[in-house]
């Protein structure tokens, strides 16, 4: 069937075929901090300490495979009332997957998030690699496997993957992570933010990368409390677009 609804569509979806895509939450005095890649223990239980002492909420993109592998993680970030969405089981690019391992892969995925909070509806996902959030074969065969799927994107990334790369000591990573929240903060379009981070990115191969995630979380929350800034988590009633062939986002790593 989805073969059949590829060959129809194309690349051509009429407006009200896409799936609405969220990228901000509207608004100057708040942002949306979400963690994809995890869990990770390197990085959830800093990270959930951290939230809890500056007052703050997270939306987590799990990985079905790590969740798998670390269930007490998932459970402490459901105990602290976080937000648990997926971010695929092997973090495969959705763009370049047949349809049924598609499918496969987001209900092996929510089958093990579903032990731990109750299935979100809207049925909001973050792609990897932000892979086929422009496609229209990719948001026709997320349609038909759940028709209420809302794409979680971004509109501010740290690319934090990198900030370890050819780092050499925790001293230095630390000054990246404070630098690249001073360049963020200011930044006229930060209020109002979908922010990605990651939790021990998936394909970083530097030793530091584990120490990224609590660094750049530390230096944003001391940040936006100076600001005045709360977070707030992503969900049914953040601003959503639905994309069409006239409406493009910042570039996707
Ligand atoms: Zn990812």
């Amino acid at each position: 069937m989805i073969g059949n609804l590829n060959r129809k569509l194309r690349n051509r979806l009429s407006d009200g075929d896409w799936l609405p895509i969220c990228t901000t939450v509207g608004g100057q005095n708040a942002i949306a901090i979400s963690f994809d890649d995890g869990p990770s223990p390197c990085t959830t239980p800093t990270i959930l300490h951290l939230l809890a002492r500056f007052d703050a909420t997270a939306a987590f993109f799990l990985c079905g495979e790590r969740a798998e592998r670390y269930p007490s993680l998932v459970e402490d970030i459901a105990a602290q009332g976080h937000a648990i969405y997926s971010h695929g089981y092997w973090h495969q690019r959705m763009d370049e997957m047949s349809p049924d391992a598609f499918a496969r892969d987001l209900a092996r995925t929510e089958a093990v998030l579903a032990r731990f909070r109750p299935t979100p509806s809207p049925y909001i996902l973050r792609l990897p690699y932000g892979s086929g959030h422009d496609s229209a074969r990719v948001h026709a065969q997320l349609r038909s496997w759940r028709d209420d799927v809302q794409i979680a994107h971004w509109s501010h990334s740290f690319e934090d993957w990198t900030l370890a790369d050819n780092c050499d000591s925790h001293a230095t990573l630390q000054i990246r992570c404070d630098d690249a929240i001073v360049t963020a903060l200011a930044d006229r379009g930060f209020g109002g933010s979908i922010l990605l981070l990651h939790e021990d990115a998936i394909g970083s191969a530097s030793a530091l990368s584990g120490a990224i995630a609590p660094l750049l979380l530390a230096a944003l929350l001391r940040g936006i409390a100076r600001y005045g800034i709360k977070t707030t988590t992503i969900s049914a009633s953040t601003d959503c677009s639905t994309l069409s062939r006239f409406v493009r986002f910042k570039a996707v790593r």
